[in-house]
């Protein structure tokens, strides 16, 4: 069984991405505890409260399990991503709207236009498959379409988010859907809007903005709002 510590946060992470509307009734998060180990944490799966997960809630799994009810439909991206990239130590399925929306564009741009949204896809990896990825061989076809990349999209559907820690996922995921709210808006309106540089440029952007010390610092802030609402709903 994994530490404690792992699986509250990937609670914490849960609620935290519930709370920003990244998951809900649909998405989950995962991470892989141990990078040598074939095993991994994911987050309850459809029709599940994401903002009350608890530690308790919290399902391990191995790499060779197989769905059964109870899990979450779409559990082989995550097992099929942490087994051939065990560097990805966390992934995060969202339905987020913005994201959602811009996988239907023909064209989808490769643009970061936030300093934080600076691990934006030059290129964005799109996923197309018109039905859910419930198969392990889909899964693989989602890993292999999304490469290196921090972020793909899964065209009709949402999209997924890799972080190489659990704080970078979750930073990734929120800031992901507000650079995709933007790309949006000037879809919408036109007009000539600066992005940030691509390729190694905005590489090295990335690295001077998301730095541990920001992770750090992110992770704490969306915790401690979590023990606010949390402590204020049981009258503390
Ligand atoms: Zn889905």
């Amino acid at each position: 069984m994994s530490p404690m510590t792992d699986v509250e946060d990937l609670a914490l992470a849960t609620r935290v991405l519930a709370d920003h509307d990244m998951i809900g009734m649909y998405g989950h998060v995962s991470v892989l505890p141990d990078p040598a180990a074939d095993r991994y944490l994911l987050s309850p799966g459809a029709g599940f409260r994401k903002e009350l997960c608890a530690p308790g809630d919290v399902i391990e799994l191995g790499f060779d399990d197989l769905w059964r009810p109870g899990l979450p439909l779409e559990l082989y991206m995550h097992s099929e991503m942490h087994r051939r990239h065990p560097e990805v130590r966390a992934l995060v399925h969202t339905h987020a709207p913005a994201l959602t929306e811009l996988s239907l564009y023909t064209d989808v741009p490769g643009d970061a236009l936030l300093l934080h949204a600076a691990f934006w896809p030059d290129v964005v990896p799109v996923y197309e498959l018109p039905q859910l990825v419930v198969e392990r061989e889909h899964a693989s076809e989602l890993i292999d379409v999304m490469g290196l990349e921090s972020v793909a999209l899964m065209r009709w559907h949402g999209a997924v988010v890799a972080g190489r820690s659990l704080s970078e996922a979750v930073f990734r995921s929120i800031y992901a859907e507000k650079n995709a709210q933007l790309l949006l808006t000037r879809l919408r309106a036109g007009g000539a809007v600066a992005a940030l540089p691509g390729g190694a440029e905005r590489a090295q952007i990335a690295d001077r903005i998301i730095t541990d010390r920001m992770l750090g610092l992110h992770w704490s802030y969306e915790g401690t709002g979590d023990a606010r609402r949390h402590g204020a709903e049981e009258g503390k």
